[in-house]
């Protein structure tokens, strides 16, 4: 058995989440360990998340590697657009339309614009930039097989893949970023509650599809096959060429993937039974609405899909995923350097499960839109009945699915303002809604974005400590009590004056305090008599007395 080792933080899993997770912990100081069950990052073509919202690119730009996203090889003229039709040889139904990244603005409430870079490209972009800050240890080939906690700490037990030899591994907070089979959820008894949407297959294959297409409308980022029971298949682009997840969606049970003929649906899809293409890895995945009960115990905490799995229409997965890593991050350099309190642990569970339970329930209902029925019975005959039925649909499902990469309000509308650490004012929030998204420096919502100059937004303030923001014309000396109460508790916080108007009125109050993750925890005309009360309750002490 391996000696025991006491660390700050272990985080069990090296997928994006973790690597995020690990990247953010080291720009704030806090060191990591990473284990993970894989010998290492590229052994495995990862054909799942593809779709980086606006919110995860902020994140990348504050992690720095947005420019390696942006120039990940994912090429940024091809067109967004998903096709539906019977086959690519068959009937035509329709397009929706949506302009390639290049030919696509950035949009006003954000520094950066929503991307695609697939996780094969992705991932290893996030385990480059976790080694070359070098402040994380990366141990690929050991496996997580359980946990045991006391006040102090946790000692995970772990195995070598190699020779299957065991060790400890204590640590003072333990992550769990092991994905959706979570041993860690299982060991603390976390129930995982929600529903099991079907099993769909998914083959990784490479083939020349524009050769197949027989509707010359140009290449598409997604091709979806339609019958009268709904839609039963699609081929999604991975690296934007010719290699293609091409899915079967979804029967009830399991699948033997060792006797299934994915031939003949391949063939079906492209419509042709000479068809040319070349199967490279073939999975079988459980498409589910599920989410933790609670998102920590003790001393471990889940995050990404260990917390929370989505149907991925909508691509929201691995975007809520490192939601929770942004927030976490900066709890646990509170925790680990000592100047954060106990509701932290509380105020991560309250903030980030309502907004997977929302995000969830979203793309679940993407999903409905696809497998519904209705007005689909003649979309496969000839006649001119038939034909008009499929443009109908055609217009239908291009306004519909639309919905699943219009979602602003998905990517940066959630909000913690029922958290135990953010500061009400009484103000109400604007609609919820996933694709309107109103900027608002309400307390619990996502400091806003403002182009304080060329290439610097307002949100690239945020990402350290706190901030506290003095803005007007008249902006405010009223800080120093501030400063003072955060000095003696240890707490990071710098203070920044913009005296830009408009600025003040995105804001709508001459004071406003930024938390490390970029959201807001209070905001005012003025400080509070007891400043020292406000930052008890920010850094999670203790509640704030009324006055
Ligand atoms: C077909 C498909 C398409 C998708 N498309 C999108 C999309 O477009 N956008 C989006 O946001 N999301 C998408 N998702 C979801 C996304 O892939 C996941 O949400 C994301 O990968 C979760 O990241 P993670 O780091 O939490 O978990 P994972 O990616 O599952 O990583 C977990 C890591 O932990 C390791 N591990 C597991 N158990 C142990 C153990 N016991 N010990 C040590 N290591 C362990 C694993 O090897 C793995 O590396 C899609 C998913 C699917 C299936």
């Amino acid at each position: 058995m391996g000696s025991i080792t006491p660390l700050d933080v272990l985080i069990v899993g090296g997928g994006p989440v973790g690597l995020a997770l690990a990247l953010d912990l080291g720009r704030r100081g806090v060191r990591s360990t990473i284990i993970e069950q894989r010998s290492d990052i590229d052994t495995e073509m990862r054909a799942k998340a593809s779709v980086l919202d606006e919110r995860t690119m902020e994140y990348c730009r504050l992690l720095g590697v947005v420019d390696a996203v942006a120039n990940s090889g994912y090429p940024d003229d091809l067109s967004g657009d998903t096709a539906f039709s019977t086959s690519l040889n068959d009937k035509y139904i329709g397009r929706l339309r949506m302009p390639a990244a290049k030919d696509r603005p950035v949009p006003p409430e954000s520094s950066e614009m929503m991307r695609r870079c697939p996780q094969f490209l992705f991932d290893p972009i996030l385990a480059r930039a976790v080694v070359a800050q070098g402040m994380t240890d990366i141990r690929y080939g050991v496996e997580c097989v359980g946990c045991e906690q006391d006040a102090d700490g946790v000692t995970v037990s772990a195995k070598s893949i190699k020779d299957g030899s065991s060790q400890q591994i204590r640590a003072r907070y333990v992550v769990a970023c092991d994905g959706a089979a979570s041993v860690l959820r299982k060991t603390l008894g976390i129930a995982f509650d929600g529903q099991n949407l079907g099993y769909s297959t998914s083959v990784i294959v490479k083939v020349d599809l524009e050769r197949y297409n027989s509707f010359g409308d140009g290449k598409a980022e997604r091709y979806v096959f339609i019958a009268p029971e709904g839609a039963w298949g699609n081929f999604t682009t991975i690296d934007g060429k010719d290699l293609w997840r091409f899915t079967v969606v979804g029967v009830t049970e399991k699948i033997d993937l060792a006797t299934l003929d994915i031939d003949t649906p391949l063939r079906k899809a492209l419509g042709r039974e000479d068809a040319e293409y070349e199967v490279i890895s073939m999975s079988q995945w459980r498409r589910s609405q599920f989410v933790a009960e609670k998102y920590s115990e003790g001393r471990v905490f889940l995050a990404g899909d260990s917390a929370h799995v989505m149907s991925p229409t909508g691509g929201h997965g691995l975007n809520t995923g490192l939601g929770d890593a942004r927030d976490l991050s900066w709890i646990l350099q509170a925790l680990v350097e000592g100047w954060g309190g106990p509701r932290l642990i509380e105020a991560y569970n309250t903030e980030r499960r309502p907004v997977a339970v929302r995000n969830s329930s979203t793309s679940s209902r993407n999903f409905q839109i696809w497998k519904d029925r209705q007005g689909r019975d003649k979309v496969l005959e000839t006649s001119p009945e038939a034909d008009e039925q499929r443009r109908i649909l055609g217009e239908k499902l291009a306004a519909v699915v639309a919905q699943e990469f219009q979602a602003l309000g998905i990517a940066l509308g959630y909000n913690y303002g029922d958290s135990p650490i953010v500061v009400p004012d009484g103000s109400v929030a604007p609609p919820d809604d996933a694709e309107i998204y109103i900027q608002t420096a309400r307390p619990g919502h996502r400091a806003p974005h403002y182009w304080l100059e060329a290439g610097k937004s307002t949100i690239d303030l945020f990402g350290k400590g706190f901030v506290l923001l003095s803005l007007g014309p008249d902006a405010s000396d009223d800080k120093q009590s501030l400063e003072d109460a955060a000095h003696e508790a240890g707490v990071p916080l710098e203070c920044v004056a913009i005296k830009n108007a408009e600025v003040a009125d995105l804001y709508q109050s001459r004071l406003v305090l930024v938390r490390p993750d970029g959201m807001v925890a209070w905001r005012g005309d003025s400080l509070p008599e007891n400043v020292h009360g406000l930052l008890d309750h920010v850094r999670g002490v203790s509640t704030i007395k009324s006055e």
